[in-house]
């Protein structure tokens, strides 16, 4: 799937029509939810059922279009699914328990409920949440596809205003010569990774600056009084400085990851979800954090694209062994070479990356490469090399700081 999104330009009517059509999608995610808790075991079926049941109860859930109606159950049932996986892999730490959700921003739609002008420049929503014809800008040009090939249809709410995107089925393969070479990555908070050839690609500067520029707005945020309209614009300021800081990682992201991809047939890095679960986060950055789940996004993208294979690999001991002997060696956090009574001494992160890459060329057999939405929010598809993961999360604790 590729996603092409435009900033919509409607009324003040239409935008809070969009934003009563975000909400219905909460609620009945929610409900879903809700009905799970109190019938353990429901599946997607009784979801379903339940949905139908809402549709007749509620005017205003009958009001959104039955699809989009559907789309919220599925990401009810996601929610449970990934919470009944956690458990069944042991996955250290939290579970996942399915949450309530507060502040959705986005409806989706499927292929009806909205139909696109000849021009391909407006939409117009026809279910009866009144949202109706809002004008689409943006520099991509819909008349490229098919009308059919056009999956998904969502409405995004941000700080900065309202987003459609379009979610298009596509082959965006693209043929490139081999070039004969894999590498592994080690991301850190330091470097934001270094490769298994011993390069180390350095943090952009904008994250230590973003770092700053957030904490001196969330503050105004904080001496503002509860309720007041100034707080509502800190948190509006807030919220674009927040916006502002995604969509430069995200370019920065990609940027490197495209480059990472063309010049390798063979990719290999964390499986960072694990990752995380394990180190201790105190130390870690939130926004170090989210431009590694970005680069590994783009990553598995762009290994689409251009037909590379990308693999993530357990975390485990990547930097506690040796990858010149094999010897574990435990070290804390703090301690950034690696140095084994085989007489090898390697920078930490080199080491880390060298057994990445091993690990991912040991068992190819399991690798494939995974169609990702790259601007899906949440739920992407997590890949990891088999089942040596399942196995081995239960005693992952090991490398903690002291
Ligand atoms: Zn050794």
């Amino acid at each position: 799937m590729i996603v092409f999104e435009f900033k919509a330009k409607g009324k003040t009517t239409q935008y809070a029509a969009i934003d009563e059509a975000i909400r219905t999608f909460q609620f009945v995610r929610n409900k879903c939810i809700r009905y799970w808790m109190d019938n353990r075991g429901a599946g997607q079926k009784q979801l379903y059922r339940h949905n139908t049941a809402l549709r007749a109860e509620y005017p205003f859930v009958k009001a959104l279009n039955s699809h989009a109606s559907q789309v919220a159950v599925e990401r009810a049932y996601t929610a449970i699914a990934r919470f009944y996986d956690n458990c069944k892999k042991q996955i250290p730490g939290k579970k996942g328990y399915p949450q309530f959700q507060k502040n959705n921003r986005s409806v989706e739609y499927k292929t009806s409920g909205w139909s696109l002008s000849p021009n391909r420049k407006q939409i117009t929503f026809t279910d009866k949440k009144g949202i109706g014809k809002l004008k689409i800008k943006g520099t991509w040009d819909l008349n490229f596809y098919q009308i059919d090939q056009i999956k998904r249809v969502r409405l995004v709410s941000r700080a900065d205003g309202y987003y459609v995107q379009f979610l298009v089925k596509a082959d965006v393969k693209v043929d490139i010569k081999p070039t004969g070479k894999t590498i592994g990555l080690d991301v850190g908070i330091k470097e934001f990774y270094t490769d298994s050839n011993g390069h180390t690609e350095p943090n952009p500067k904008f994250y230590r600056t973003s770092e700053k520029r957030l904490k001196f707005h969330q503050r105004r945020v904080q001496r503002k009084v509860q309720g007041s309209t100034n707080r509502k614009k800190a948190i509006n300021k807030l919220g674009r400085v927040h916006l502002k800081i995604s969509r430069r990682r995200e370019e920065h992201a990609k940027k490197v990851a495209r480059c990472v991809i063309q010049s390798n047939d063979l990719v290999a890095y964390e499986d960072l979800r694990i990752k995380n679960l394990v180190k201790n986060h105190c130390l870690a950055k939130s926004i170090n954090d989210a431009g590694w789940y970005q680069f590994r996004k783009w990553l598995e993208y762009f290994g689409t694209k251009f037909g590379r294979v990308t693999v993530a690999v357990n975390p485990r001991l990547t930097s506690a062994e040796c990858s010149n002997c094999g010897a574990v060696v435990k070290k804390s956090l703090s301690v950034r070479t690696h140095a084994c009574q085989c007489g090898f001494v390697l920078d930490r992160d080199w080491n880390a990356a060298i057994n990445i890459l091993n690990l991912a060329l040991g068992t190819t057999g399991h690798v494939g490469t995974w169609v990702l939405d790259p601007n899906a929010s949440g739920d992407s598809t997590s890949t990891h090399t088999g089942e040596i993961l399942c196995e081995q999360v239960g005693s992952m604790n090991e490398e903690s700081p002291p």
